[in-house]
């Protein structure tokens, strides 16, 4: 057969080698050849090349000895493209035969050129004639543990070993290449990014024996910690080996540097020490990473083997890539690029307080880091419905499926009876950044009276609060106390970059003082929305809330309105003072209020004790807010017209709180967004209102102040008659999630009942309530945005839906010159550095 392919090139300075063409591996090689590393010779064979040799044509083998010395004994590795594809693993020692160990037990003694020789032939026996393992698994330095590997190989194949090294090399090869090209190896690669048709190159390199006389043996060293990317030098050397494997075990183990436990390469071979700390710092400088090196002392002499990048923890990649930015080795811009807007998620979680009291009532695997503190709820139509009331929940579920999806988004953390680290509930925690613990096995979940029995007898219900450490794998009873996330200098240094950089604006939706304090601490450009209702579910105000309900006279509801008005002052005076001249958008309020009235007979009994109500007459008012539809009833701007004193209390505490906080800090120009518009007549109608709210407080308190008035998209009218509604707006935000219902028909609350079978089966591409679906409701957001911008030139626009935080959905607003997006404030880092990538 003719060989069509450039066979394989000698790795030298000038030499034309490619990531593209013989992948990672082989190219960094070729740069430690041009640092002057030593690095012994080097032949890269290309994924053209190796993928002919699985398909059974062979490279001019002689040729490839020939670039080595006369003798000498060679190792192949795998060099894809991306490091963390993996590969076949490495094979040392080819060229090993009866002759040539004659040789090394003069040159370097008997018993290392029968260790050698011993195990050339167990790992051709395993990796590439494809034998049992078991029958190779002896040990030892003598011949006769020699002799039984070789006939155990000659008995099974019934030949005689191969000795020759051109056949040995070929035989190598061909098994690595097809080691490649095998399903399983595929779907790995592919599950880490790989393309189908990703190539694998290969490189063949002269050894450097690590077992001789003199000293001898191999080693790894990186030189930061792989979990705080702190510096630090690290690795192991062992005396007398060869290759990876052999550090994990065995005597002759050396620390690197000085080290109380034991004995040190830093002491044992101090020049060679220095060598490597060299070559360590002369890596960083000019390969621009940092890498961890893989040398061999041969007979006293230092060979660098391989360099790979060090894999590292989310926290670590962020602390170099600063580092290497604050050296001026690479650009700002670089260390932003280099960071995956994803992977700040695990540097923002709350920790449980190791030092703090817990009551831990069951432990598993530690499947997501983090720990959080909710309600337990058994489904994920509860914890949908949880997350609306603004509840927050942990998910509790014998495993979860994709049908689980939703709820898990909706969920603080998950708990599972079953499952490991790879489990869907593991896979997905991660992903979304939420704590989780799988594997409990000696949980007993009762699903039909929803409760949960726990190894010491316990029973939690739903509605019982417990918390989850993700980070240790304990779930507690109650709550604890937590430690916020531990945000460092790095991640500060690197987010500063980003907003430098960025040019959409990261605000966050936060209701409460302690949302606009993450906020504030998460680098966020002001409060996006405020979602005024969340404020009431507390406890004493609910009652007060309930009374306003229940008014029968417009006096009693002014009266309860009354009660409400201070509080809602005070609430938004904190959140002025909290984010400090930054805007904050409030947005009036929105939900059915029949959300704020009890379901059960119990809570109808206790409502109507603390109303001074007949039974009858509570439980007949409740029945008469009951919708069939609420999220298409009674909510939002409909309230606002229908029962318009409660808008006017909340622009009168607005507007109070913005002179309270503008006495003691900056000059607060609140801004009011009216929800579930979709008329133009409703925004005048409530703008008419608000205005003379203004007027009044001007008067009252004789202190001028300014406020904006914007308008919540997310109804598909409002995006369509955005022309006519900006008119009267200074602002327009798309609420997508509601919009997204509203566009598709679609529930947000009960979507996933179907919303898997629908993701499977390609219906949609995804879950629209995650990533905004650019087609549908994206048209909407620029038929909105483009209307509104042409009757209002300088009209703000933003999206403050969930969608706010998805770095695929920033790229779509961007694009549409949106102003900002607004998201929970854990994800404003995310969204601000998928933002400066955009910018890049
Ligand atoms: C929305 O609908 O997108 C929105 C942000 O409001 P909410 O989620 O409160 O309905
Ligand atoms: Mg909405």
């Amino acid at each position: 057969k003719r060989v069509e392919f450039e066979d394989f090139a000698v790795i030298t300075p000038t030499a034309d080698i490619s990531v593209e063409r013989h992948g990672g591996r082989a190219k960094c090689l070729q740069r430690l050849i041009r640092l002057e590393m030593p690095v012994p010779r080097t032949v890269a064979l290309s994924f053209d090349a190796v993928h002919q040799i699985a398909a059974g044509v062979m490279p001019d083998k002689p040729a490839i000895l020939a670039a080595f010395e006369e003798g000498a004994l060679l190792s192949v590795r795998p060099s894809s493209e991306d490091q963390d594809w993996g590969g076949p693993g490495a094979i040392l020692n080819i060229g090993m035969n009866d002759a040539r160990h004659a040789r090394l037990i003069d040159e370097i003694g008997e018993a290392p050129a029968n260790t050698i020789y011993r195990r050339f032939v167990q790992a051709f026996a395993i990796d590439v004639a494809r034998l049992d393992p078991d029958m190779f698994e002896a040990s030892g330095s003598d011949a006769h543990t020699l002799r039984a590997a070789l006939d155990a190989y000659e008995d099974e194949m019934d030949e005689p070993f191969p000795q020759d090294p051109a056949r040995q090399l070929g035989e190598v090869l061909r098994s690595m290449a097809r080691a490649w090209e095998g399903t399983t190896a595929r779907l790995l690669r592919q599950a880490k990014g790989a393309p189908a048709d990703a190539g694998l190159g290969l490189v063949v390199q002269q050894m450097a024996l690590g077992l001789g006389p003199e000293e001898s043996g191999s080693g790894v060293i990186k030189f930061i910690d792989r979990v705080t990317g702190l510096p630090q030098v690290t690795g192991r050397y062992l005396s007398q080996s060869q290759g990876r494997a052999a550090l994990t075990h065995g005597d002759g183990v050396f620390y690197l540097t000085r080290d109380e436990r034991g004995a040190s390469l830093q002491d044992h071979c101090p020049e060679i020490y220095a060598e490597l700390l060299k070559w360590g710092e002369v890596s960083r400088r000019r390969l621009r990473e940092e890498m961890e090196i893989e040398f061999t002392i041969a007979g006293g002499q230092l060979a660098i083997l391989d360099a790979v990048r060090v894999p590292r923890s989310s926290r670590a990649a962020v602390r170099v890539a600063v580092s290497l930015a604050e050296d001026s080795i690479i650009p700002r811009e670089e260390a932003l690029s280099r960071i995956e807007p994803r992977a700040l998620t695990e540097l923002l979680h709350s920790q449980v307080n190791p030092d703090g009291l817990r009551d831990v009532f069951a432990r598993g695997i530690a499947a997501s880091p983090g720990a959080a503190t909710g309600k337990i709820v058994f489904s994920s139509a509860a914890a949908q419905a949880s997350a609306a009331r603004g509840e927050a929940c942990i998910l509790v579920r014998r495993e979860t499926t994709p049908e689980d999806i939703r709820g898990m988004h909706a969920a603080s953390a998950v708990l599972t009876e079953r499952g490991g680290m790879t489990s869907h509930a593991a896979v997905i925690a991660r992903g979304l950044g939420l704590p989780c613990v799988v594997g409990v096995s000696d949980l007993v979940l009762r699903w039909r009276d929803k409760s949960l029995r726990v190894p010491d007898g316990r029973v939690f219900h739903e509605g019982d609060v417990i918390t989850i450490d993700g980070t240790n794998g304990e779930a507690i009873a109650g709550e604890v106390e937590m430690l916020p996330p531990a945000l460092d200098d790095a991640y500060r240094a690197l987010l500063g970059w980003a907003e430098e950089v960025c040019d959409i604006g990261v605000r966050a939706n936060a209701d409460t003082p302690a949302d606009a304090g993450t906020a504030r601490d998460f680098g966020a450009d002001g409060i996006g929305l405020c979602r005024t209702e969340h404020m009431f579910f507390d406890d004493g105000r609910l009652t007060v809330m309930r009374e306003m309900i229940f008014a029968k006279t417009l006096d009693d509801r002014a009266a309860a309105l009354e009660q409400l008005l201070p509080m809602q002052r005070e609430d938004f005076t904190r959140l002025f003072q909290i984010m400090s001249g930054q805007p904050v958008c409030i947005r009036l309020f929105d939900p059915p209020l029949h959300e704020f009235l009890p379901h059960s007979r119990e809570g109808l009994r206790e409502l109507a004790e603390a109303l001074d109500m007949p039974l009858s007459d509570v439980t007949r008012r409740v029945e008469a807010l009951a919708e069939f539809n609420p999220m298409l009833g009674m909510r939002g701007v409909r309230l606002g017209i229908t029962v318009p004193e409660i808008y006017e209390m909340q622009a009168r505490a607005i507007f109070e709180a913005t002179i309270e906080a503008s006495k003691t800090g900056e000059a607060v120009v609140p801004e009011i967004m009216i929800p579930l518009v979709s008329a133009k007549r409703e925004v005048e109608l409530v703008k008419t209102r608000i205005d003379g709210v203004a007027a009044a407080v001007r008067t009252e308190q004789g202190v001028d102040f300014d406020f904006r008035l914007g308008v919540m998209v997310e109804t598909p009218r409002a995006a369509l008659r955005a022309g006519e509604i900006a008119q009267h707006s200074a602002f327009l935000s798309f609420g997508t999630n509601d919009l997204t219902q509203m566009t598709y028909g679609l529930s947000r609350d009960d979507a996933g009942r179907f919303m898997g079978a629908y993701v499977q089966q390609e219906v949609y591409p995804e879950d629209p309530f995650h990533t905004l679906d650019v087609d549908g409701v994206g048209e909407l957001l620029l038929i909105g945005a483009e209307r509104g911008r042409r009757a209002s030139p300088n009209m703000t626009l933003s999206v403050c839906g969930e969608h706010g935080g998805n770095p695929e959905s920033i790229a779509f607003c961007r694009q549409a010159g949106f102003d900002y997006v607004s998201c929970s404030p854990f994800r404003v880092p995310v969204a601000r550095l998928a933002a400066a990538h955009l910018a890049l």
